[in-house]
């Protein structure tokens, strides 16, 4: 048994990566508090949610939903930013795995025939080793029974940082950034496209509308997160 934990320590964090605390034996992931106090939205349940409505007037996705809410300094920022930048994306696979447990409640027959992460500049990618949206990506494909691909979509120019700028100019600035790059896997495809944290929802904007523009018979969001 001791051998089974080390071995699962390895895979996961020994520590919440919420809190700090250390992960007893038969928390996986988050200690039991931190996973009672996960903010879940529960819009997947909700046809005209937050999230949709983010995208009025914009782009018409079939489902868009996100998993959690991101609050700044709040448990999901800390959540997050171990799996972007502290070299942990397995905790994206973990939040996309109990997402998609949810999911699979709310929707049958699945509707989507494709997972696509949102990718990043190759640039990017190298500097940081891995996207972390593809974990997340994986954590969902693996219950929800379908396949994901990173090779479908490149981005094709980096994006500077958004921070500063109007809701027009963050959008000039994502535009004509994706590129479809295989075919086969979009046209006619119902996409389910994912990302890990919404804020203005230009960057999906930008990449949904090239997926529809290419072929895609629809297109879905979901992400781990949404900030108001
Ligand atoms: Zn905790």
């Amino acid at each position: 048994m001791k051998a089974l934990y080390d071995f699962f320590s390895l895979i996961y964090p020994v520590n919440c990566p919420a809190c700090g605390k250390a992960i007893a034996k038969g928390e996986t992931l988050l200690c039991t508090i931190c996973r009672y106090e996960l903010p879940e939205t529960g819009y997947h349940k909700v046809q005209q949610n937050p999230v949709v409505q983010k995208f009025y007037g914009r782009i018409k996705f079939e489902f868009a939903f996100s998993y959690l809410h991101f609050h700044k300094s709040g448990i999901v920022q800390a959540i997050l930013h171990q799996y972007k930048y502290r070299n942990q994306p397995e905790i994206g696979e973990k939040l996309g795995e109990w997402f998609a447990l949810d999911i699979l409640d709310s929707f049958s027959p699945i509707p989507w025939d494709v997972i696509i992460p949102i990718p990043l500049h190759r640039s990017n990618e190298k500097k940081r080793g891995y996207n972390q949206s593809n974990y997340f990506a994986a954590g969902l494909s693996g219950i929800l029974g379908i396949p994901w691909s990173d090779k479908a979509v490149i981005r094709t120019m980096k994006s500077e940082t958004q921070t500063h700028k109007s809701k027009m100019e963050r959008w000039k600035n994502v535009k004509d950034i994706f590129e479809a790059s295989d075919a086969a896997l979009i046209n006619s495809k119902h996409i389910l496209l994912v990302d890990d944290v919404i804020t203005t929802g230009a960057t999906l904007e930008s990449c949904g509308q090239m997926l529809l523009d290419a072929g895609a018979a629809k297109v879905s969001i979901a992400t781990l997160a949404t900030a108001r």
